[in-house]
């Protein structure tokens, strides 16, 4: 049975990497996450057959409990409501780790070898980081905790101070493994260093964060995985650990930032308190133009860029946009979509937004993809965009946000752009392009000024 349960593993394993890989696309996405899942289902059950379950009382309650709950979660959740429930998941994950842990060690103290005594400690330490620090993720995003950037001082060297106590402790318990009450005092201040390293984060940083603690969750289940010897733990968690991590890597070199500022936490100074914080006023003159107006100047030109942005995400402006590109194309324009990779507030936003709107998939394409087509293209649409089409990244050396690859869209014959007024993005900041000499700003909420300029296009 133990051949069978290990190539069971090894074949779940295949699954997972390769559901992995097609979530890198998202033609493949969807079916990607069955694959995934299916691995999953294929691990738990062998798992069942294990020689040391002697009960399945509890399995079988925690299974069907589970499973409710999850499933029901997943069926109610709205789309802009996926970073907090991916966030309470990543907890829920950490908890597990610890207890698992726990449990681990109660059963074979006083008899703990070094490595399995370490193993422990690792577990405990970043799961139960990760429990708090995803249960303050999960607040900050539904409210319940500040969303503002949260300061006191000494916040750095608590913190390290903190780590160093649970390591002490951790240190002290595997050499002197018999001496079981201290190690509820390693998870007590761990749990503690989570909620601390989490609550100085900005509300709107929180799905960078996010993404980290699922990287933590991940390892977290690996150390459980040499806790218990599973290999199968030990390989799903290094894949959520290596995935959480390159996700992580991959929204902070788009945003601009470095991955150290995200683990010392309490970065972002600039917008961390969310979008349109403040605007510094008008900085020179701006045209604007009106529905009909735009009409008139799409109903002549042959190529159309639209780049969605948050605005677009808080409006609900998706499908308003599609029939736009709709009555375009067939008037013959060539329309396709520019995606940045941080638009909008998570990771894929833009990508699940217009897919929901029904959106082909081939006219979605990633910045380095388009970047080079913008100055042969006649008009850009900008919807609710700000931060992904500032030239600022490019041009002001001291700006916050310089040196993160933007949308080339100044870059076109004409640029439009759909936003409420000239207020800031995310990152706090003015935006130049506002002012530009092929700028027409066409302003209003993005699905009414979208709807109203489809209409008008119609009737050309
Ligand atoms: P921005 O936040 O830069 O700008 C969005 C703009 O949308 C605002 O300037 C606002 O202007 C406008 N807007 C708001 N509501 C509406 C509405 N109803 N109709 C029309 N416009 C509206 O968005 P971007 O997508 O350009 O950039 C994303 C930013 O978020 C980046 O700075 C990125 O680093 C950051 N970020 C992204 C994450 C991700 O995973 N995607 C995670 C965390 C942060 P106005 O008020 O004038 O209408």
């Amino acid at each position: 049975m133990e051949l069978v349960i290990q190539l069971t593993y090894l074949v779940a394993s295949v699954f997972f990497i390769y559901g992995l890989k097609m979530l890198g696309s998202p033609k493949t996405a969807r079916k990607g996450n069955m694959y995934s899942a299916l691995g999953m289902l294929m691990a738990i059950i062998v798992t069942l057959f294990d020689k040391h379950i002697i009960n399945y009382e509890w399995i079988i309650i925690g299974l069907i409990a589970g499973s409710a709950i999850g499933s029901t979660f997943a069926l109610r959740v709205k789309m802009t409501g996926m970073p907090q429930m991916v966030g309470l998941l990543n907890g829920l994950g950490g908890g597990a780790s610890v207890l698992v842990a726990l449990s681990e060690y109660y059963k074979i103290v006083p008899e703990i070898p070094v490595t399995t005594g370490t193993t422990i400690i690792i577990s405990i330490l970043i799961g139960s980081v990760t429990f708090t620090g995803s249960l303050i993720a999960f607040g900050k995003l539904q409210g319940i905790v500040t969303g503002k950037v949260v300061k006191y001082p000494l916040q750095h060297p608590i913190n390290a101070l903190l780590l160093l106590v649970v390591i002490a402790i951790g240190v002290y318990i595997v050499i002197n493994p018999g001496n079981a009450d201290i190690l509820l005092s390693v998870v007590g201040v761990a749990l503690v260093l989570g909620v601390l390293l989490v609550l100085p984060i900005g509300g709107a940083d929180m799905p960078v964060a996010i993404s980290l603690l699922n990287s933590y969750s991940g390892l977290a289940a690996a150390s459980t995985g040499f806790v218990l010897q599973n290999n199968m733990l030990i390989i799903a968690g290094a894949l959520v650990g290596a995935a959480g991590i390159i996700l992580t890597l991959i929204m902070c070199r788009a945003m601009n930032r470095s991955l150290m500022n995200v683990v010392l936490g309490g970065w972002a100074s600039a917008g961390a308190e969310g979008p349109a914080a403040e605007s510094a006023g008008p900085k020179g003159d701006v045209k604007s133009v009106d529905a009909e107006e735009l009409a008139m100047i799409l109903d002549s030109v042959s190529s159309v860029i639209i780049v969605p942005g948050y605005g677009m995400a808080v409006a609900q402006a998706q499908h308003a946009v599609r029939e736009l590109a709709n009555t375009l194309e067939k008037k013959g324009v060539k329309v396709r979509y520019a995606i940045h990779p941080v638009a909008g507030r998570m990771p894929g936003h833009m990508n699940v937004l217009l897919a929901e709107a029904q959106v082909p998939y081939d006219e979605l394409i990633a910045l380095e993809d388009i970047n080079d087509d913008f100055p042969n293209t006649d008009v850009v649409i900008v919807i609710g965009a700000n931060d992904v089409v500032n030239p600022a990244a490019r041009n002001d050396k001291s700006s916050p946000i310089y040196g993160m690859p933007i949308l080339n869209a100044d870059y076109a014959k004409t640029v439009v752009i759909n936003k409420r007024s000239l207020n800031v993005g995310y990152a706090g900041i003015d935006n130049e392009l506002f002012f530009y000499p092929n700028t027409l700003m066409y302003f209003g909420d993005a699905k009414d000024a979208m709807s109203k300029l489809n209409s008008e296009l119609k009737e050309l």
